[in-house]
């Protein structure tokens, strides 16, 4: 098959620690909601979709589904409120846009994409991305919306712990119902044309500074396209995937070291792992590899493998 036919699609939940044991029952209806987000992704590219709408779309499914940190049911700030970063990128012209802090957006995938069409920025913050979504018809919430009773709980313990923490992390204590240790969502995809796109939503971390902004809707960071390597889209402890430049540093090892996806993301996230933080990524290149690596015992993930099949895993097996 000419490469240029090679479609691919991968999409991640966010990356953690994922307790197996107390997953239980719950395991089957994440698995899924991320299948159903694959195939339906895989049947947009099928249609001749372009990887940009298609990353959106899946995104924002994501975004809506209550089991994941991202739009409805996103984790809370240490004011008990939601500030929510996205970002989404074109490969074959580096086209971006991106939000951080939203308090309304009902889905900043959607918000980062009218930023990049609609004005000369690439990212807004805060009250202005607000207001830019009301002027564009992007749809907003009230707080009400995006807050679910578990989210409170799970800062009121982040709280009495003096933490701010990775959704998924139980390391620092939060042992909360499974359905609560889910994080970051994002997809990226390789297109019938060849072109590569990537997007990632994410509430960022359990009782965070109000103002904080993590890595997703940082471009380089969390989120990264470029036709000529990859697309990526990370997940994991923020602060550490902005001080390695997640993205743009496999991009420029795959460019300027001519190194293979799989080499330049596992240099990348060794680098991430010495420095002290956690987490993973999902990739296509140009040729159409998918790679999916991680350091944390779990990534909620689905992809579509070289024979066209939706595949779903969460642990490391
Ligand atoms: N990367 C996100 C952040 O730091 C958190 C996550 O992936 O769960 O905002």
């Amino acid at each position: 098959m000419p490469s240029s036919q090679l479609i691919r699609f991968a999409l991640h939940g966010g990356a953690g620690v994922i307790d197996r044991e107390h997953f239980g029952a719950r395991e089957s209806a994440y698995r899924e909601a991320l299948a159903a987000i694959a195939q339906d992704a895989h049947s947009r590219l099928l249609a001749g979709e372009t990887s940009f709408d298609v990353v959106e779309a899946a995104v924002k499914q994501l975004e809506d589904c209550p089991f994941f940190n991202a739009g409805h049911g996103a984790v809370l700030n240490a004011d008990g409120a939601v500030e929510l970063d996205a970002a989404i990128m074109r490969g074959r012209d580096r086209a971006a846009g991106a939000v951080a802090g939203s308090k309304s957006a009902r889905n900043p995938v959607c918000l980062a994409r009218a930023i990049m069409e609609k004005s000369e920025h690439v990212l807004l913050i805060g009250d202005g991305a607000d207001a830019f979504a009301r002027a564009h018809e992007v749809a907003t919430e009230p707080l009400a919306y995006f807050v679910l009773p578990e989210r409170l709980q799970q800062l009121n313990l982040a709280r009495a712990e003096n933490r701010i923490t990775l959704d998924h992390d139980e390391k620092y204590g939060v042992q909360l119902n499974p359905k609560d240790k889910t994080g970051t969502v994002g997809a990226v995809a390789r297109d019938i044309h060849g072109s590569l796109a990537a997007a990632t939503s994410t509430g960022g971390m359990t009782n965070k500074m109000p103002g904080r902004v993590g890595d997703a809707p940082l471009i380089g960071a969390g989120t990264w396209a470029d036709d000529e390597t990859c697309a990526i889209s990370a997940t994991g402890h923020g602060e550490f995937f902005i001080r390695c430049a997640v993205g743009y540093d496999i991009h420029a090892r795959m460019i300027y070291a001519d190194q293979s996806l799989a080499n330049a993301a596992d240099a990348v996230l060794a680098r991430v792992q010495t420095m002290g933080g956690t987490g993973g990524l999902i990739a296509i290149d140009h040729l159409g590899n998918t790679y999916l690596p991680f350091n944390s015992p779990g990534m909620y993930r689905a992809w579509l493998d070289n024979a066209g099949k939706i595949q779903v895993a969460i642990y490391r097996d």
